[in-house]
């Protein structure tokens, strides 16, 4: 079943199972009895590929879950975590031990950076941040004891695209594991399976979730590598999804693709408005003509939208204050994917003594075009860009 409306509204929906509802139960349970002793014994020894036995490992409803995700990422399995942060940690500590180099995109997402930095050096594991645009930067970087490469592409704030297929053949030909965090594509817009890439992982908090009121995480690839994470880092931290949120991600998902053609069209609708303001220097999107890699954008990724980053013209720190409380329908706000438009200037994590108005990194917003109509959304930033002198 590939067609993407029907795995989202059809794969896996076993109605016999539960009375012909059309809207599948939520299996609220902790644990699962077994009819006899054979199988209870039987399940213990693979709990991956076997019965359920416990909500921690395996529930119905989260499989429900797994098996749409796998589908739609064209993978053979899908995990689900409680949080996009818990799909980073676990994928990457399965695929590392003591005294190993991982190579990663710089500046990667913040949790993702953590683990680099605070969490793993502990076990004696090193990283090297290569700007990823240049399969060159991988090669240079490579040690003798590198066996993992974590990307992001798109990176969910500069946007900075690495080319899967050049990182795919790579890292295969050398025996490194590869993992990358595809959130700000979704399954429906990128699929670095084809390209060779090891590991998906997604913030399902995002777009999958779609409403703001999830925190959850993906993470996709081959049963193998799949099992040998549920084995030991999923039930290790217990950090699967509970069936409540397993339930709330299948019902944002039977609206995704509408929802992000929505915002495609809102997001293209604004694009020459926020590039022809005298207020706005630039605009970093992956899908517009002028992005430096937006041939590599269109070569791998089918969709691009929402997300997308403004830079101001050199202005000060109050300014940008001023214009990111000044929007009335952009929440001030992290996270991104809901239904409701967002800003999130990157002065906002800066001291104000050590803003430098020079620095065009400091001048970034990144703004989230939700689902409110263009026309309102369009006026509130002309009025929001009126601060700017
Ligand atoms: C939000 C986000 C994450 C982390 O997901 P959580 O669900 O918040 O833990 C990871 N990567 C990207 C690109 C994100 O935007």
């Amino acid at each position: 079943m590939e067609d993407i409306s029907l795995i989202i509204n059809q794969l896996g929906e076993e109605r016999d199972l539960y009375y012909q509802a059309v809207s599948p139960p939520i299996m609220q349970t902790s644990n699962f009895a077994f009819k006899d002793f054979a199988s209870m014994r039987s399940t213990f020894e693979d709990e991956y590929a076997g019965d359920y036995i416990y909500t921690k490992a395996k529930n119905p409803t989260v499989d429900m879950l797994r098996l749409k995700l796998a589908a739609l990422q064209g993978a053979e399995d899908a995990l689900v975590t409680n949080s996009g942060s818990s799909a980073i940690f676990c994928s990457i500590l399965a695929n590392v031990k003591a005294g190993d180099h991982i190579i990663s995109v710089r500046q990667p997402y913040s949790w993702a950076r953590n683990m680099f930095e605070v969490v793993l050096p502990k076990f004696n594991i090193t990283h090297t941040y290569v700007d990823g645009k240049d399969i060159r930067n991988f090669e240079e970087a490579l040690q003798e004891n590198t066996t993992l490469i974590y990307l992001e592409s798109p990176n969910s704030f500069s946007f900075e695209l690495q080319d899967l297929e050049a990182v795919g053949n790579f890292a295969s030909a050398r025996g490194i594991t590869t993992i990358i965090d595809n959130s700000y594509c979704t399954p429906l817009f990128q699929n670095p399976h084809a390209y060779g890439i090891d590991l998906c992982l997604h913030s399902a908090t995002k777009y999958i979730s779609g409403h703001s009121d999830t925190v959850a995480g993906v993470i996709t690839g081959s049963k193998a590598r799949l099992k040998k994470i549920f084995d030991s880092e999923l039930s290790n931290s217990g950090t699967s999804l509970s069936p409540f949120n397993a339930w709330l991600l299948l019902r944002g998902l039977r609206t995704l693709p509408i929802r992000l053609k929505h915002i495609t069209e809102s997001t293209m609708a604004l694009l020459p408005f926020l590039k022809n303001h005298p207020k706005i220097e630039k605009v970093i999107f992956p899908f517009d003509t002028d992005f430096p890699q937006y041939e590599l954008a269109r070569k791998q990724m089918t969709g691009a939208c929402g997300l997308l980053t403004i830079v101001l013209p050199p202005v000060s720190y109050e300014q940008i204050e001023q214009f990111a409380t000044g929007l009335k329908h952009f929440l001030l706000a992290v996270s991104w994917g809901g239904h409701e438009s967002l800003v999130m200037p990157k002065a906002a994590g800066i001291r104000p003594e050590n803003y430098d108005s020079n620095n065009e990194e400091h001048r970034m917003v990144r703004l989230y075009i939700g689902l409110e109509s263009v026309e309102e959304l369009q006026e509130d930033l002309t009025q929001a860009l009126e601060v700017i002198s």
